[in-house]
């Protein structure tokens, strides 16, 4: 069989070029990393459950009208994206206080904000990922101002559509990190929701007790990160299912 071309090789997956022009696979490795790589494990089953998890919330984001790179799920590990130019972005949308903003600002974790907070990071792994603010954005041309109004609206449906789907669940959407990506048809250029939504870039609480059901699990070592996701997978009914039974045999006469 013929090898498949490798794009590029992130910390929790890899691009391989997809098959037709414009299209990327994209594979979910078992890989977990927290603060810029210095915490690495392998975690049995996470890609399988960032896979599935992410395919719902992209078909749920496309259904609702919110344009996503998601094409289809191809198997356990891998989906088809259209492929797009990443905005060097980490666009960083919060509802409750946690993470860096409680500590930069000595907010407690979990107080509600008085509207969804949108923040940037620029995205490069040998700075940290720093804070950045839309007068950097403008001024080095990471993103226009029409990107800009752009990049917003769509993470605020975002947050509306997922904050949604997990209260439904019994989960509050703390917060989560979005990628955008540019997409071209023709001279006709569009943003569109890229990467991933899963439990590693969103903060997942259950409503009921607090507890964690995201990757702040691994980040602080608070338990099982395949048992928090699976619950996560469990309560919106998209956990594979046993398709195969085991055949009995047949007795030939
Ligand atoms: P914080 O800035 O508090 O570390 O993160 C805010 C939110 O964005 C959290 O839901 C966190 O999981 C997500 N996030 C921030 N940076 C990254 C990143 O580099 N990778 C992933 N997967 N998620 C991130």
């Amino acid at each position: 069989m013929a090898r498949r071309k490798k794009i590029y090789e992130g910390k929790a997956k890899t691009l391989y070029e997809g098959p037709e022009p414009g299209t990327i696979v994209q594979y979910f490795k078992d890989d977990a990393t927290a603060f810029n790589a210095e915490k690495k494990d392998v975690i049995d089953g996470k890609g399988v459950l960032n896979n599935i998890l992410s395919e719902y919330f992209m078909v749920g984001l496309g259904a609702v009208g919110v344009p996503t790179h998601f094409i289809k799920r191809l198997n356990m590990r891998e989906q088809l994206v259209r492929s797009c130019e990443i905005i060097p972005l980490e666009v960083i949308v919060r509802n409750y206080a946690a993470g860096t903003m409680s500590k930069r600002l000595g907010i407690e974790e979990g107080t509600a904000l008085p509207r969804p907070i949108v923040e940037y990071c620029y995205k490069d792994d040998s700075l940290g990922d720093p804070l950045v603010t839309e007068e950097h954005i403008a001024a080095f041309g990471w993103a226009s101002q029409q990107d800009m109004d752009d990049i917003i609206a769509l993470a605020l449906r975002v947050n509306d559509f997922m904050s949604g789907v997990m209260y439904s669940v019994g989960i509050r959407l703390v917060d989560f990190k979005i990628e955008i990506g540019r997409t071209y048809d023709g001279d006709f250029q569009r943003l569109v929701v890229a990467d991933e939504i899963s439990p590693d870039s969103c903060r997942l609480w259950d409503i009921e007790t607090g507890r964690k059901l995201d990757k702040d699990v691994f980040r602080r070592d608070l338990g099982s990160l395949t048992d928090a996701y699976t619950e996560v997978a469990n309560r919106l009914g998209v956990m594979p299912k046993q398709s195969v039974q085991p055949t009995k045999p047949t007795l030939i006469n």
